[in-house]
């Protein structure tokens, strides 16, 4: 019997509690969002979608050197003598541009947000935006390409690069040979006057020469 009603009383208190919880939330503001009509504003630190200032990249692998996925594809061309690289030629902050780069992808469907290509960049040029609204049906439309450079301009500038390599080498080889050729004449000059004192008579014998040529006198 008294089991009977303990269990009327622990039925009854359990169902007030609920309701009374319920009640509570019947006089408070609602909390739902009404995405996407409405959106909250996201913290400072929030990670989303990179961005890559182009104009900043020097070009130096640091941010694909980090990244724990290899997620970053980066391609250089040197700029030869006289070549401008971007706009300026130097960053923002004026450090001078030495590469074009052809190529600078990241591929979003690897990614996995964790920042670590931000901190080593020396122009603080590819940092993380407040865009993370950017699925795609396909897997490769997650591949963004931030260089602008186009296909003919790439070309242009790997041929100039390439002639200006094979310019340099073929100095540098005239520049052996000269060092070589001048390095073997002047054994040769040694050799010779070498060649010349050891036919050149005794100096007691100049002596000689010299106490006769006293006697003559
Ligand atoms: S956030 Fe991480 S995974 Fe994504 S590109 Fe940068 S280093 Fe790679
Ligand atoms: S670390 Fe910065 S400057 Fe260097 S290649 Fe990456 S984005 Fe460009």
């Amino acid at each position: 019997m008294k089991a009977y009603f303990s269990h009327i009383y622990q039925a009854v208190s359990s169902i007030l509690i609920g309701m009374g919880i319920t009640g509570r939330h019947m006089f408070q503001k609602p909390v739902t969002i009404q995405y996407p009509e409405q959106r909250l504003q996201l913290p400072e630190r929030e990670r989303n979608r990179l961005f890559v200032d182009m104009e900043d990249c020097i070009g130096c692998d640091q941010c694909a050197k980090a990244c724990p996925v290899n997620c970053i594809e980066l391609k250089t061309i040197k700029a030869v003598p006289g070549d401008i690289v971007g706009k300026t030629g130097l960053t923002s902050q004026g450090k001078k541009k030495a590469l074009f780069v052809p190529t600078f992808t990241i591929d979003f469907a690897k990614c996995c947000y964790c920042q670590l290509c931000v901190f080593p960049c020396p122009t603080e040029c590819i940092f993380m935006t407040d865009v993370f609204e950017f699925s795609d049906f396909k897997r490769a439309g997650l591949k963004y390409e931030f260089s602008d450079m186009t296909a003919e301009q790439t070309a242009e500038k790997k041929m100039k690069a390439e002639e200006y390599a094979l310019e340099q080498a073929k100095k540098k080889e005239e520049a052996a040979k000269a060092a070589a050729s001048s390095k073997s004449s002047s054994a040769a000059e040694k050799k010779a006057a070498e060649a010349k004192k050891s036919e050149a008579p005794p100096p007691e014998d100049l002596t000689q020469t010299e106490d006769n040529k006293n006697k003559e006198v």
